[in-house]
């Protein structure tokens, strides 16, 4: 019996294996209990293997069946002493059902076929009859990898998963501390590694076709070494050879003169890694290899193998060597956190709605798969469990905070009335519809926990005024906190103006305070606001530091709430006697509909689709090449007439250092060499707070003609003069984005323009490129850049506060979302404190998946 005969996930199952699968059950409940009956992976694969026989049994043996499954359920939540008392009786109703059921009729092995697909039947052979040498456990095998069936079985000398790194062999010392770097501290930890991607070494492509691609892209190409050269210096020594095949040839090198014994020219090899710019055509530095076999076209070791994260000093190699080992030593180890029942579908679910295999077999799927299909159910059940975890913890947090009350608000109709059309203009009607859904939240005792979200410029500060008037006109405070000294400023005369037409006794009075109000005019605030003279106090994070004290207030309101961290927006919202001031966050950020339920699944969420009237469209133009000076005389023409400039340099990944450095080279090349006459600025992620509100602060006051920033300036800053932003390198970008730094201009009446400058575009960026020239609509970007990119921009580490998610790219799916949430609400409402014994794993790797949220952000 072989794990893949017992793998719950094998497609249809007829009647005719069932009796073999009955008997390979009860063995595994027999070693269960040789186990000590701690309900582990091999009871977990036995219940799967049998639940899903049902359907195919004779009605009598099937209700048998199913009571037997009933039994096996409850097993999991007996303590040892009772599950020892039951065990032996289901396996042995198992064993009587066996003989009622009919053998499995021998089939005649089909005729080898032409070309079998590569990877399936291999699998299928390991599992009738394996080559001695596959089954060897000997770790000189895993190099070249070889994909092998994982075996749940318990080793002779296992490991358990919450063993230290270094009880595996050659993870000591130096080695434990780099792996620490990644996370990894247990032999566990190394289990639940995720592989960055997979080298299918079965599939490759024409050195012809790779040629043609861009730098950067992962791909594998088979080739023969038509030369070989040892290079011992200058330069660190390497070997470089040429890698041909019938449409063309590359240049690979390694750092590596050894390499030079194990390769000859001549010979057939597979090499993987990613396209590099070479001094001539693309190349490879350093990537992945092994040798073709000979036989035929077929790929004796061609399987797919992890590439895992690396830190320095780790090589790949290693890398494998250890998941290998801890899949060796610890799988058997492996029990399943989740309790079976969460690992059926739901009703409804759709496709996506099969069963998902349990732990152990998706750990072992997902390092090593015996085939795509394989990997890809492994990873969508470890995406579940990352999405589990999420919506446990954030619908956790909605259900705790209806254990506070708030202070219910009557809002005066009349005085909104009266307030809106004082104003210059008329709310839209998403407007209007957020501040009803807000004034329905604030009259309820419940707190209110609600996220604006509106693309820039679609009015949020006049629904955030309209709030803050509503709880004033009460008698109560307010407070709005914004990530920076410069957007709370702003704020604070955008209120003035939006209050302005009221009559003084009705109009709010509000005060300001940053990191920059002291001494004395910070005390005489401080006092005001204490004896309740000020309505509403606008400000940083200094609203949130010690001796700040709104005795009424009852509602705050915490704009482009993404900049803060999870705690600095609850201190603004502390509870006063169990009281919980009304909570509004906004953002700019629009967030696909499904994916507001992953971020912001413990809030409403009120958007603002429609922008007010009137506004002239930006005009969006893709620029290539030449037509750069085309950008450039727009310049000129639009600084001529007394504009300004905002130019965004590429998003460089290594660091923001040398995106910093790569800014202030740009803004030298422009002064220099474009724009000798115009006056360049420069604004970098790697300058303090002060310093680009200063930079930022002057470019507003037009002390600069041409500002060249990193994607710092993203956030909500207003500069309504400027009109032209130039984004360089803009395929680098995600949509979400590019759609952001373009919000940064048309914010005045004038036209203004968005020029989007890359070269060598891929194909897909080029798609991206002509989605933006195409539409101005914030939350159709951010729709389009999920489908185009995966939700890893939206949850990565923009996001703080949350827990790091490492299984959604590639396993996302929003009815995968949309199940585990489900599933979420069910467990909590059985079981709020997951409490209950069978939730006694949940709620440990609950505890710990919180436990490694992401750190706070400083703003
Ligand atoms: P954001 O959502 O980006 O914070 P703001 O609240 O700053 O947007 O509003 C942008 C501009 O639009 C402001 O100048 C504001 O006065 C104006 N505005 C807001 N609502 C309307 C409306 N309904 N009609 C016309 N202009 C409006
Ligand atoms: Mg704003």
């Amino acid at each position: 019996m072989s794990q893949d005969d017992l793998s719950p996930d094998r497609g249809t199952t007829d009647a005719s294996d069932a009796r073999e699968r009955i008997e390979a059950a009860v063995e595994l409940l027999r070693r269960e209990w040789r186990d000590g009956c701690n309900a582990g992976t091999t009871y977990q694969v036995a219940m799967q293997s049998v639940r899903r026989l049902g359907s195919t049994l004779p009605p009598a043996e099937a209700a048998e069946l199913h009571a037997i499954v009933t039994d096996l359920e409850r097993y999991d939540g007996l303590t040892v002493e009772q599950r020892r008392a039951t065990l032996a009786g289901i396996a042995d109703r198992l064993k009587r059902l066996a003989p009622r059921l009919p053998r499995r009729a021998p089939t005649p092995r089909p005729a080898a076929p032409e070309r079998p697909p590569l990877r399936q039947p291999a699998a299928r052979d390991r599992g009738t009859a394996p080559p001695a040498s596959r089954l060897s456990t000997s770790l000189d095998h895993a190099d070249p990898p070889v994909s092998r069936p994982i075996r749940v079985t318990a080793r002779v000398a296992p490991l358990s998963p919450e063993a230290p790194v270094t009880a595996l062999k050659g993870a000591g010392g130096a080695t434990s501390k780099k792996l620490a770097k990644l996370g990894v501290e247990t032999v566990g930890d190394l289990l639940l590694l995720a592989p960055r991607r997979y080298i299918d070494y079965s599939r490759t492509i024409q050195i012809g076709k790779a040629l043609a691609l861009r730098p950067g892209e992962d791909v594998t190409v088979r080739g023969r070494i038509t030369d070989l050269q040892v290079h011992r210096g200058p330069g660190a020594p390497r070997v470089v050879i040429k890698l041909a095949d019938q449409t063309g040839w590359m240049r690979v090198t390694w750092f590596n003169q050894y390499l030079a014994n194990a390769m000859h020219v001549g010979e057939e090899i597979i090499v993987s890694g990613t396209l590099e710019q070479g001094p001539g055509p693309l190349a490879f530095t350093g990537p992945e290899w092994e040798r073709a076999s000979t036989d035929g076209d077929n790929v004796s070791t061609g399987r797919i193998v992890p590439v895992y994260p690396l830190t320095s000093g780790l090589a790949q190699k290693s890398m494998r060597n250890f998941t290998r080992q801890a899949l060796d030593v610890a799988l058997g180890g492996v029990e399943d956190y989740l309790p079976p029942a969460l690992l059926e579908p739901l009703g409804g679910d759709g496709a996506i709605g099969g069963p998902l295999p349990v732990l152990a077999d998706a750990i072992a799927q997902v390092h090593y798969p015996e085939s795509e299909a394989q990997l890809k159910r492994a990873r969508l059940r470890l995406a579940f469990d990352d999405l589990l975890l999420l919506q446990l913890g954030l619908v956790r947090r909605k259900v705790e905070r209806r254990a506070f009350t708030g202070t219910p608000i009557d809002v005066d109709a009349n005085l909104i009335q009266c307030w809106q059309s004082s104003l210059p203009f008329t709310l839209t009607g998403a407007q209007e519809s957020a501040l009803r859904e807000i004034f329905t939240d604030l009259g309820r005792d419940a707190p209110m926990a609600r996220l604006l979200q509106g693309d820039v410029g679609s009015g949020k500060t006049a629904v955030a005024a309209g709030a803050m008037l509503a709880v004033v006109g009460q008698g109560y405070q307010a407070a709005l906190m914004a990530p920076t000294e410069l957007l709370a400023e702003q704020h604070l005369a955008g209120l003035t103006r939006l209050y302005e037409g009221l009559p003084e006794e009705q109009r709010p009075k509000v005060a300001l305070l940053t990191g920059a109000t002291k001494g004395r005019e910070r005390k005489t605030l401080l006092a005001q606001a204490g004896r309740g003279e000020i309505d509403i106090l606008v400000g940083t994070h200094a609203l949130i530091q010690d001796g700040v004290e709104l005795p009424k207030q009852v509602l705050s309101i915490v704009d482009e709430q993404h900049r803060f961290g999870v705690r600095q927006r609850a201190s603004l919202s502390g509870s006063v006697d169990g009281m919980l001031p009304h909570q509004l966050g906004m953002t700019a950020t629009p967030i696909p509909r499904t994916l507001n339920m992953v971020l912001h699944g413990d809030l409403d969420v009120s958007v603002l689709a429609e922008r007010p009237p009137g506004r002239s469209p930006i005009i969006t133009a893709r620029y290539l090449g030449v037509e750069r000076s085309i950008a450039y005389d727009l310049v000129r023409e639009q600084v001529g007439l007394g504009r300004q400039v905002f130019v965004i340099c590429p998003l460089v990944e290594a660091s923001d250092v040398i995106e910093a450095k790569a800014a202030v080279d740009e803004a030298h090349r422009l002064q220099s060499e474009i724009f000798p006459e115009l006056r360049v600025a420069v604004l970098h992620g790697r300058m303090k707070a002060r310093e680009k509100d200063a930079i930022m602060e002057g470019f507003r006051n037009r002390d600069a003609d041409l500002l060249v920033s990193t994607s710092v300036i993203e956030v909500g800053i207003d500069v309504p003069n400027a009109t032209v932003m130039i984004i360089e390198g803009a395929d680098r970008f995600g949509l979400a984005q590019l759609h952001q730094f373009r919000g940064r201009v048309g914010r005045g009446s004038a036209q203004s323009y968005c020029l989007l400058l890359a070269e060598n575009v891929s194909a897909d960026g080029e798609a991206r490129l002509e989605t933006m020239v195409e539409s101005d609509d914030g939350f159709l970007l951010a729709e389009r850049d999920l489908e185009l990119r995966g939700p890893g921009d939206f949850i990565g580490t923009r996001q703080s506060g949350l827990p790091e998610m490492t299984w959604l790219e590639g396993g996302f799916d929003t009815r995968l979302l949309e199940r585990a949430r489900r599933a979420a609400e069910n467990v909590l409402a059985q079981d709020p404190e997951l409490a209950a014994p069978h939730h006694a794993r949940l709620r440990a790797r609950f505890t710990k998946f919180w436990e490694r949220a992401a750190p706070e952000k400083a703003v």
